[in-house]
């Protein structure tokens, strides 16, 4: 009798420590991106069967899992490539004198390996001393990077209640404003002399509220963020009363996509509204939503968008999977605590896993590395140094581009068709520890 409630009592602790774990966890995983949060995910892991023998499930290529081409020898990411010569290509040098595309713009014969993207891009873009970094960097290996733009850093504090979020009072903002007029003009200067360089411009939309407050937004509301986040780019000098100012050389018209803030808006359910406010502003791509299933693989078209996944990948050094995106490896690393005395470790880990996921991809399925990050100083400012340094050493290597998003899918469009579902089914890389 008295054993049995002893067990009960055990049972009952148990089942309440594995509960406080589950909370903590969820907890710990929606939080801060920018300012503010981005979504820990917790995706899905593949089935771990040998996956030349899992069954082609590719009804709907963007919610079933990848298809049965792994690293058996029918795949086309691993098999040897035919020629390294395709023909076509569309690089047309931009009128206004801006670089053009840095890719090789050519089609893939059937069985040839493609190249090795890496898409750098940083949230909010609105820091002067590290843009130029980047783009010193980028420079010297004429690699090209995304900025997704907080419209808010193009208003001046002044006139902050221009701007009204959805359920939000005007001149509200998780993320502040764009400064003083001296700020402003700054910035139009960095953003000019990134697009002149070939980079690309998106947006992160305007006020970053976070707390799930994305996730309840309806068509309406993220067409109004939108909506603005275009007027304050199309629109400052009018807006903040700087006739004189220079001019932007880049406009709404050419943000073609984004990532939502906290990567909120982009649930399953909700996404087909999304996709409809986005191809209402003529976008054609999304990179918030969270993976459906681990590791790193092409992107999918869904609802007519194509979606770059937030990946969920295995990390040697953080010794077990993460969402590679900065604010996440904070949180996997100790929770998000500020320790810039562990800055030097942090960097280390973050820097290695970037190269993991490289050797990869690189070795593997050939699918584009995501190096998501915000322009921050978070936990001694652990994160930046990593991707720079990422990106110096990898950028120049053979067959490797860092690029845009916006080439990747002029450079997916270009494909046959059957070349490019052969890369969308490859079996995902960085999916789990190594076996074996
Ligand atoms: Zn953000």
């Amino acid at each position: 009798m008295r054993q049995t409630r002893f067990v009960i009592l055990g049972l009952v602790l148990a089942l309440a420590v594995a509960t406080g774990i589950l909370i903590y966890q969820s907890r710990s995983s929606s939080n801060e991106a920018d300012n503010g949060p981005v979504v820990v995910t917790q995706t899905k892991t593949r089935q771990p069967t040998d996956p030349a023998s899992t069954p082609d499930t590719s009804g709907d290529p963007a919610t079933s899992e990848p298809g049965t081409s792994g690293p058996a020898s029918t795949d086309p990411a691993t098999s040897d490539p035919a020629t390294t010569d395709g023909s076509e290509t569309s690089v047309v040098n931009p009128p206004d004198g801006r670089a053009p595309t840095n890719l090789p713009m050519k089609k893939l014969k059937k069985g040839q390996k493609p190249p090795q993207f890496i898409i750098f891009s940083f949230d909010g873009a609105g820091n002067s001393e590290k843009l130029n970094s980047f783009m010193d960097t980028a420079a010297t290996t004429d690699s090209r990077f995304t900025g997704f733009l907080t419209g808010l850093y193009m208003l001046t504090d002044d006139k902050a209640t221009d701007y009204t979020g959805p359920g939000r009072n005007p001149g509200e903002s998780s993320v502040g404003f764009g400064g003083d007029a001296t700020e402003v003009q700054q910035r139009v200067t960095d953003w000019n002399r990134m697009w002149a360089a070939g980079n690309e411009m998106g947006t992160h939309y305007n006020g970053h509220f976070c707390g799930g407050s994305g996730d309840a937004w309806t068509q309406a509301d993220w067409t109004s963020e939108l909506d603005q986040a275009f007027k304050f780019v199309d629109d400052y000098k009018a807006l903040d009363d700087l006739p004189d100012a220079q001019t932007m050389k880049f406009t709404s018209a050419d943000v073609k996509g984004g990532r939502t803030p906290c990567l909120e808006g982009v649930s399953d359910e909700n996404f087909p509204n999304m996709a409809a406010v986005w191809k209402a502003h003529n976008m054609t791509y999304d990179t918030s939503k969270p993976a459906p299933y681990n590791g790193i693989f092409w992107p999918k078209m869904l609802d007519g968008i194509w979606e770059f996944y937030m990946p969920y990948v295995y990390s040697p050094s953080f010794k077990g999977m993460v969402t590679a995106m900065d604010y996440n490896f904070w949180v996997k690393f100790n929770g998000g605590a500020e320790e810039p005395d562990t800055a030097p470790q942090l960097r280390k880990i973050v820097q290695e896993t970037y190269e993991y996921m490289y050797d990869q991809a690189y070795n593997g399925n050939r699918a584009p590395i995501l190096i998501a990050n915000h322009l921050n100083n978070w936990n001694g400012n652990s994160f930046n140094p990593a991707a720079l340094a990422f990106m110096k050493e990898t950028c120049g290597k053979k067959d490797t581009y860092c690029t845009t998003y916006q080439d990747v899918i002029a450079w997916m469009e270009l494909q046959d068709p059957a070349v490019l579902k052969d890369l969308q089914d490859a079996y995902p890389v960085a999916e789990q520890a190594p076996t074996g």
